[in-house]
Parts: structure tokens; C-alpha cells; sequence
């Protein structure tokens, strides 16, 4: 199974995990045993990512759905994957917790962004309500400002998408954790799938971005717009260039402080 490159930007740090519950608690090479019933297990996925793909709505993929095709013994071994513990990561990603559902998703669709002289249109973005319009405001401020503004990259992933995401990645990387870790976001581990943080990566209208284009989108107007006025749209840069956490500094990376 090919998992787009797209999916699997955003996490790149180094960390290591301590023994998760599985039949042989290898982090380093999961088990042949182990391997199989990863496979098993996509195989099983399979029909419900292809119709969640067809209908461009992947990203809201619940545990509901995805757990719903597994015998109880493939229930059990998944939710090692879920439950695995990072607390020995070297880089502290805070542990932002599993959310189940969000009944509060409002589907972006039809962006266009203009590639090397051709328009684009970015695949269908989720994002709860309340994000979503402090999100426009923000950006009719900055259309307004700058004759531009800024598109919805990324935003909603939901756990269960996290989660599958992971496990379809193992295989890219030798069918070890650790690695696999450095590349994908555990489930709980990304504000992408945290609505009270909810993380937005943005592209701008040229399709410069996170992932084909980090060192550019530091210089952009639309940058320097964000860092003077996001704040009064609740959204907050979380990976800033002087922390000292350890955490890359993502410019296009910003996320929304959810007003209780
Ligand atoms: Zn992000």
C-alpha cells in the first residue's frame, strides 16, 4: 500500500518509545507474526479507505469505522498501536489526546491555488466550525491588506486517520516503530487532530508551503501578516523558530486557541 508523501509531512523528529504491549515488543523490527497481522489488518481497511478516499473525506475517518471490520483479537493488537507510549520521545510532543468524533466538521472545498502557471484545486480540508470562520475572517483581513491570502492545506486529521496512517506507513520504513515514528504523527500526538488546538497548515496562492517549500514560506508577506495579526484570530504559531524545545520551526504551521 503507497502512502502519498503528502500525508506524511509534519512530524519529523527523532524519538524513541518504551515497549509497546505487542506480541513481541520490538520497536526496532515488529515480529513476523507481528507483520502479518498488520497486513491483515490493512487488508481488512481496504474497503473503507477506498470509499473514504473516492469520496475525499479520509481525513474524518472515525475509530468507529475503522476498528468496525476487525475480529476482537485484531481489535486488541490495534489498540497497542493507539496506546503506544511516547513519553521517552526526545523531542516533547505533548500528549494532546484520542478524540473519537467531531460533529462539528465543516468540509473546505474548491481552493485554488496557481502552480508554475496553472491553477490547482486543493483536495476537500475539514475543519471544526468555530476554526473555520475565525480562519476566514483572518484571511479577509489579510486579503484586504495584501490582495492575498492564504488556503487550508491541511487541517482536520482525525485520530483514526492518524492511526491508519501509521500503520500503512510501517512498511515504508522496515516495519519498525521508531521509524516510522519519525515521519508520522501517532494518534494523539498531532494538533491536526485536536479541535481545541486545531492546527492549519497553509499554502499561499503561488503553492509555496510546508512541505515542497519550508525556507520559502518564512520570507512570504503572508508570513510576517500572520505573526503581527493572527493573535487576534486566536491562532497562536506553534512551533516557533527560537524554542527551545527541540521542535523544527514550522512557519506554516499555526494553531487556533479555542475560546471556552
Ligand atoms: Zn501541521
Amino acid at each position: 500500500m503507497n502512502v502519498p508523501a503528502i500525508f506524511i509531512f509534519d512530524f519529523c523528529f527523532l524519538f524513541s518509545f518504551t515497549a509497546p504491549a505487542l506480541a513481541d515488543p520490538n520497536v526496532n523490527r515488529l515480529s513476523p507474526p507481528d507483520v502479518n497481522k498488520v497486513e491483515i489488518i490493512l487488508d481488512r481497511f481496504a474497503p473503507v479507505i477506498k470509499e473514504r478516499r473516492e469520496k475525499n473525506n479520509l481525513a474524518s475517518l472515525t475509530l468507529d469505522e475503522l476498528y468496525a471490520p476487525l475480529t476482537e483479537s485484531q481489535k486488541i493488537f490495534l489498540k497497542n498501536f493507539e496506546n503506544l507510549d511516547a513519553n521517552t520521545l526526545s523531542v516533547k510532543i505533548p500528549y494532546l489526546g484520542i478524540v473519537a468524533n467531531n460533529e462539528e466538521l465543516v468540509t473546505i472545498k474548491g481552493q485554488k491555488i496557481k502552480v508554475n502557471g496553472e491553477f490547482q484545486t486543493l483536495p476537500p480540508q475539514f475543519l471544526p466550525k468555530d476554526v473555520n470562520q475565525s480562519c476566514t475572517k483572518m484571511m479577509d483581513a489579510m486579503q484586504k491588506d495584501l490582495g492575498k491570502r492564504l488556503y487550508v492545506e491541511s487541517g482536520y486529521r482525525s485520530s483514526a486517520y492518524q492511526l491508519y496512517l501509521f500503520l500503512a506507513s510501517l512498511k515504508n520504513h522496515n516495519y519498525s516503530i521508531r521509524e516510522t515514528a519519525k515521519f508520522v504523527a501517532l494518534p494523539g500526538y498531532s494538533e491536526h487532530g485536536c479541535p481545541r488546538l486545531q492546527a492549519i497548515d497553509f499554502v499561499n496562492e503561488d503553492g509555496i508551503d510546508g512541505q515542497n517549500n519550508p525556507q520559502l514560506f518564512e520570507v512570504l508577506p503572508e508570513y510576517a501578516w500572520l505573526v503581527k495579526n493572527a493573535q487576534n484570530f486566536n491562532f497562536s504559531l506553534s512551533y516557533p523558530k527560537d524554542s527551545n524545545d527541540g521542535i523544527a520551526f514550522e512557519p506554516w504551521h499555526w494553531h487556533y486557541n479555542k475560546q471556552q
